[in-house]
């Protein structure tokens, strides 16, 4: 709630909404109520206390003559309304005895109701009545009296009585409201939360069971609108998968028939042809698994298996892997490990974050380069830095080396721009973080993977 430049501006949340309405509803009912009972119960006591006073004058009047009135004092008067008797003389000159002399109220000069003052304060404010004059000439006079404050003090009363339950039932009333928005706000979001836990690759749909009923269109909708998205996804994803795959066998025979050919190549320029043709082979080839393993990984993801992964013995394993390519190059791979910590994910997956990184170290390294993998801790924390000798990247590429496809502008041939989109895929599916970063002592491109705090690995380490 504020007020800007337009006035007031209504409030975004319900909730406020809610209760701002319904406290201005309830106290507005309140006061009516005790208004219209405080007109309605001040005429019923004033009728019913004139009444009174009526029958006690009669009874003076018309009674015994000789009866005097029993004295009171001011507290029964003017705190609980007691009635003040005056008895004049028959011509209504004197008087003769009062139940509360200190009360210097002459006889109305007119038998019957009136409203007297004695000053200006609210206890000098009196209901008088008068009793009509006897039939005979000696009957006395008689004149009753009571405090008109008294009389509004009890009429006020009695409305506040009636105005009590529903000022009483505000703060119930808000509570319960209170309660009920919470509870449909907590399960808004939820909602919400499940909302931002889905992309196109969640496999189920939100769950309508414990959605109230207005929220549910909503979710439903949201559950189309997901199946679409995911079906476009599949089809696109079935497409690439289908095209690398429909790709591979006829680029395995190219592969082998530039392999059988090569005895037959004559030296000189047909060699370095040759040795070019291959190369673009294995490029293609090399595309053609990225393509898969992207596909692979863009998959509804069914819950592949954790467990218990050695991340020494994983590196070892991808380092031996890729000697043929070290070799090819003639990179001098090392591998050195210090700690041996464990990682609960797919081994898979943790094999597609080192493979990438370390076959880009392999790529980028001169050839002759040195390539070394470390497995060591930083700050208590497990780190595999992949360190080469290459060219590094350029600052202002290294925001965008993540993206599937790019490629920075010159960079040696043969890759796909796939490798680091895949690595970090895999990498923060399973809590691992890749921080790419030039080094700073000579050439080269630090690689370096953040393994994830696991109490096993620290355990280990
Ligand atoms: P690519 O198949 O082209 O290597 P990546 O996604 O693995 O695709 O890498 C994206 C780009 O990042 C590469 O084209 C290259 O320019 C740069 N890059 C990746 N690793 C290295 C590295 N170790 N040394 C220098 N540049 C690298």
């Amino acid at each position: 709630m504020s007020a800007g430049k337009g006035g007031w501006r209504r409030p975004r949340s319900l909730r406020t909404q809610l209760l701002l309405w319904l406290i201005t509803l309830h106290l507005a009912a309140a006061v009516l109520t005790a208004w219209f009972s405080f007109l309605a119960y001040g005429n019923l006591v004033h009728n019913a206390l004139d009444d009174q006073m009526r029958l006690v004058a009669e009874s003076y009047a018309g009674g015994d003559q000789s009866r005097t009135p029993r004295l009171v004092n001011s507290d029964a008067v003017l705190e609980r309304g007691a009635f003040v008797v005056q008895i004049w003389s028959p011509d209504g000159s004197r008087l003769l005895s009062s139940s509360w002399p200190d009360l210097p109220m002459p006889l109305q000069p007119r038998p019957g109701f009136g409203d007297l003052r004695t000053g200006p304060q609210a206890w000098a404010h009196w209901r008088a009545f008068t009793a009509e004059p006897g039939a005979h000439a000696d009957q006395r006079r008689v004149q009753v009296l009571q405090n008109e404050d008294y009389r509004r003090r009890r009429a006020l009363r009695r409305a506040l009585l009636e105005g009590l339950p529903i000022t009483l039932l505000l703060p119930v009333a808000l509570l319960a409201l209170w309660l009920i928005v919470s509870a449909a706000s907590r399960s808004l979001r939820a909602v919400a939360r499940d909302v931002a836990s889905q992309d196109e690759r969640s496999p189920t749909d939100l769950p309508l069971a414990r959605v109230p009923d207005e929220i549910a269109p909503l979710v439903a909708s949201f559950n189309h609108l997901l199946g679409r998205v995911r079906s476009a996804f599949a089809t696109q994803r079935r497409f690439v998968q289908d095209a690398a795959h429909e790709l591979r066998t006829p680029m395995a025979a190219i592969g082998l028939q530039i392999e059988n050919l090569r005895a037959h190549i004559p030296a000189g320029e047909a060699t370095e042809r040759f040795v070019q043709l291959e190369a673009g082979v294995t490029r293609a080839q090399h595309l053609i698994e990225q393509l898969l393993s992207l596909s692979r990984q863009d998959a509804p993801r069914r819950a592949m298996a954790r467990e218990a992964v050695d991340i020494e013995v994983l590196l070892r394993e991808s380092v031996s892997q890729l000697m043929v390519l070290a070799d090819a190059r003639q990179v001098d791979v090392g591998f050195e490990g210090s700690i041996a910590p464990v990682v609960f994910a797919p081994a898979a997956e943790l094999r597609s974050v080192f493979d990438n990184l370390i076959d880009n170290a392999l790529r980028y390294a001169p050839e002759g380069g040195v390539v070394d993998v470390k497995l060591h801790a930083v700050d208590g924390h497990g780190v595999v830095d992949v360190l080469d000798n290459g060219p590094g990247i350029p600052a202002d590429a290294m925001a965008r080396v993540f993206d599937r496809f790019f490629r920075v502008p010159g960079a040696a041939a043969g890759g796909s721009g796939l490798g680091l989109a895949i690595a970090r895929t895999a990498a923060e599916r399973n809590g691992l973080r890749i921080e790419l970063s030039n080094r700073e002592h000579g050439r080269g491109l630090r690689a370096r993977v953040h393994l994830p705090a696991e109490p096993e690995a620290a355990a280990k380490a």
